[in-house]
């Protein structure tokens, strides 16, 4: 697969989707981890006398009233601070205004298209890869960057669409993910999966997939109770996915000693903060009674897999991470791998989330900035976004 270093970018027009999809709170930029990651691929191309032209979509753009919510202007401020280069922002996703623009521009200008989302508007567009939308913005370069990992597993205009009608590559961002990823193709063992998070069902493909490569599999989170409850167990009102006991039952029976379970959870009589926990043994849960995290003794057999592990990674939080009770868990466990230097990949979405607010996610082999790309990589799919690529 060709990269940016296999491109010739001289004063050429190039075009990179980046995934500055944010969080935003009334109009502000609340992490700005997207737009520092995509800077060693923007840098790059100003560095090469490019006129770098980046698109991105930013959040869902469903009816009329989403568009200002969703306005990619902030970015372009933010870039501008980052870069400390002037960006210049065209708010719209077409037209004379923006072709003139691009037509105007010098050798290492820069300049944001707005909110790739925006032509969902009319008749998704943008995210029904409309075949259209994609050749038009592809004659807007010369050459195309796809760097925007969060958006790999989807084909969508911006990436799939230009990268049809376009020499391409991938950026920097993309192949530090990848290069991370692919180490869990063929792993070094033992290897270690730590799964968390809320249902069972959204994980099936995953444990279906890495059942079969990794040496043991260690779940916490809700979806352990659906696992405890084919063992047997009481679990009171904890979380259940009830459709899914029966494929818990047969993972655990075909692949004998893999799964490992909480012996331990935090357990208390409401879904809040209010209310005092106990830490109690999974067999004496009573039946008014949930569980929220995973307790002490659990996180010490979750070590004592990870410590002698050569690759791991990890996916979903153990426990309800967004009350500071229930966090605990998941953080003493990022507190060992961080400590004992365990070579751990996490897998995007909230457990980056978990360990970007305690300070961790700096500090760990990889941190994957795509939640969904990851999951459907571990689930042995191929990714659309890079498959125009090849
Ligand atoms: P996922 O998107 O599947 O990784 O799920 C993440 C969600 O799982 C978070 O919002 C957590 O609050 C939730 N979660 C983790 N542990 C539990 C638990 N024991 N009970 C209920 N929800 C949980």
């Amino acid at each position: 697969m060709k990269t940016i270093k296999d491109m010739n970018l001289e004063n050429k027009k190039v075009l990179i989707r980046c995934d500055f999809n944010v969080p935003m709170k009334e109009g502000k930029i609340v992490d700005d981890t997207r737009i520092t990651a995509a800077l060693p691929t923007i840098k790059y191309c100003l560095d090469h006398n490019a006129k770098v032209i980046l698109f991105s979509h930013l959040g869902r753009v469903k009816e009329a009233d989403d568009l200002e919510k969703n306005n990619l202007e902030p970015v372009a401020k933010r870039l501008e601070k980052l870069l400390k280069k002037k960006v210049t922002f065209i708010s719209k996703t077409r037209g004379e205004e923006l072709e003139n623009a691009i037509n105007n521009m010098k050798d290492k200008d820069i300049l944001l298209v707005q909110n790739t989302r925006y032509e969902d508007l009319d008749g998704k567009k943008e995210s029904k890869n409309d075949p259209e939308l994609g050749k038009y913005w592809a004659s807007l370069g010369d050459v195309f960057v796809n760097d925007a990992f969060g958006t790999i597993h989807r084909a969508h205009a911006s990436n799939v669409g230009i990268a049809s009608n376009l020499d391409s590559c991938i950026g920097f961002l993309i192949e530090k993910e990848l290069n991370a990823l692919k180490e869990l193709d063929n792993p070094q063992h033992p290897f270690v999966v730590v799964l968390g998070g809320a249902k069972v069902a959204d994980k099936i493909g995953v444990i279906e997939n890495l059942v079969k490569k990794a040496d043991k599999i260690l779940i916490g989170g809700g979806m352990a109770f659906t696992f405890l409850k084919a063992e047997g167990y009481e679990i009171g009102n904890s979380l259940l996915d009830e459709e899914n006991i029966e494929f818990c039952k047969n993972i655990m029976k075909d692949y004998d000693g893999k799964i490992v379970l909480p012996v331990d959870v935090a357990v208390t009589t409401e879904y809040s903060e209010k209310e005092e926990y106990k830490t109690k043994d999974i067999t004496d849960i009573e039946y008014n009674e949930m569980g929220l995290d995973i307790g002490p003794k659990t996180v010490e057999v979750f070590e004592n897999y990870l410590k002698d592990s050569k690759i791991a990674v990890w996916n979903g939080p153990l426990g309800v991470y967004e009350f500071e009770k229930y966090k605990k868990g998941t953080n003493d466990l990022l507190q060992y791998v961080v400590d004992n230097n365990i070579k751990i990949i996490l897998g995007g979405g909230d457990i980056v989330a978990a360990a970007s607010t305690s300070g961790y996610k700096d500090k760990v082999y990889h941190a994957s900035t795509g939640g969904g790309a990851t999951l459907e990589y571990l689930e042995g799919k191929t990714l659309p976004g890079l498959e125009e690529i090849k």
